[in-house]
């Protein structure tokens, strides 16, 4: 990732990635929805592609640089041991399956981000738990950026999770600023760095979104050149939300309101 400055975001311009980040939570619903044995990934795409454009967006990750060139999808769709950047093809989704999707969305040139994992049909208890657990570590990682805290209070919050658990934490891919483009500075870690890091004040919209595994938290990248899977073989979920750091603290951009106030107070 290029250095770049952090930037912090006017309340206009916070409102402006909201409606992206609305899209964004919209296709998330109505995809969750398609998941079902047999669907394939491609078709979820495909879905996901044409809400996104009939909205008048850009799918954000269309165009991005790989090693083997641009990528060509509007999601990611990660499945069992991949971890992230699965991408969407023939391959059909089955019963006891976990599902990582991955969205993004550009509207009026601002960004917003987000993934969600799902369970299809019946899993073993500690499947649905990992799941469950990961996305808790996201919402503590979300309750942590209140202006006034370091970007470190939020990773320690993110780890602090994880370890309750005994889950690995992916280290090789981490949260990020966003707004004019998808990935800005700064990094979020999902684990402690030693550092406080940079002082959270409002303006400042991030990427908060932890990779939890059941075993070693090492990973690789697949001869695509995108899929990230981990190492051992051993399930992973991934969870994400782009947040704006209010006065007030954390705002969901990327969920629907109602839930938001459900989640950040539980
Ligand atoms: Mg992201």
């Amino acid at each position: 990732m290029a250095e770049r400055r952090v930037t912090l975001k006017s309340n206009a311009q916070i409102e402006r990635m909201a409606l992206a980040g609305r899209l964004v939570a919209e296709v998330l619903d109505r995809v969750g929805r398609e998941i079902r044995p047999g669907v394939t990934t491609l078709e979820l795409d495909a879905l996901a592609e044409e809400m996104i454009r009939s909205a008048g967006a850009t799918p954000s990750f269309v165009g991005v640089q790989g090693p083997a060139g641009p990528y060509r999808h509007t999601l990611c769709v990660s499945i069992d041991e991949e971890v992230v950047h699965g991408i969407p093809g023939r391959r059909r989704i089955a019963e006891g399956q976990i599902v990582s999707i991955d969205a993004g969305a550009v509207v009026d040139g601002w960004h917003g981000d987000a993934a969600r994992t799902w369970t299809v049909g019946h899993v073993a208890p500690q499947v649905t738990r990992l799941v469950a657990v990961t996305r808790d570590a996201m919402y503590a990682g979300i309750a942590a950026a209140q202006p006034g805290n370091h970007l470190d209070d939020i990773s320690a919050a993110i780890e602090d999770v994880a370890l309750a658990h005994g889950y690995g934490v992916v280290r090789q891919f981490v949260g990020h600023g966003i707004g004019t483009a998808m990935h800005e500075e700064p990094q979020v870690m999902n684990f402690r760095t030693g550092q406080r890091g940079r002082r959270i004040e409002p303006g400042l919209c991030l990427a908060i979104e932890p990779m939890f595994t059941l075993r070693s938290h090492e990973v690789r990248v697949r001869r695509d050149g995108w899929t990230v899977e981990t190492r051992d073989g051993s399930l992973a979920a991934h969870w994400e939300n782009t947040i704006a750091v209010t006065a007030e603290g954390p705002r969901i951009l990327t969920e629907h309101p109602v839930a938001v106030a459900q989640k950040l107070s539980a």
